[in-house]
């Protein structure tokens, strides 16, 4: 709940100032005459230079939501940090040893990692997030039983 709010909240953020620059474009492009009592012809794909100044906004709008889903992609789901330490795992010439490559990133603080396929082939790929519990000793304790290493 508290990832999907922070991510309403940073589009509603970008968005703000994106709606000042579109109130921009219609103060400085003055509205055109009234050809009837009420009804006033739209300047959107009749005037040239204001359509060319708003599909520039169009696209500032695309690029701030692309950067906003692109930011919201690599931070934990948890406390909303930057997720750090990418680590190259894998490799193309031992992949039926050690699969494909796939790049892992973690909570600098444990909460989980994320792992993502360093290749993309079939289009974009949502990333596998895993959640670490809160007890390292598990983990290490998990981690010595698959080896058979008793600590
Ligand atoms: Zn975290």
């Amino acid at each position: 709940m508290k990832f999907w709010a922070y991510f309403a909240a940073k589009v509603a953020a970008l968005a703000a100032p994106l709606f000042g620059l579109r109130s921009l474009l219609d103060v400085i492009w003055p509205p055109l005459p009234r050809m009837f009592e009420n009804y006033r012809p739209s300047r959107f794909a009749y005037d040239l230079p204001y359509t060319l100044a708003v599909l520039i906004w169009f696209l500032l709008c695309c690029g701030a939501l692309y950067l906003a889903v692109w930011d919201q992609r690599y931070r934990c789901r948890v406390c909303l940090r930057r997720l750090r330490m990418p680590v190259e795992t894998g490799s193309w010439s031992r992949m039926l040893q050690f699969g494909r490559p796939r790049i892992e990133y973690i909570c600098p603080y444990g909460h989980g990692t994320l792992k993502e396929d360093e290749l993309q082939i079939s289009g974009r790929e949502t990333p596998q997030w895993n959640a670490h519990s809160d007890d390292l000793w598990e983990e290490l304790c998990a981690a010595s039983k698959e080896t058979g290493i008793e600590p």
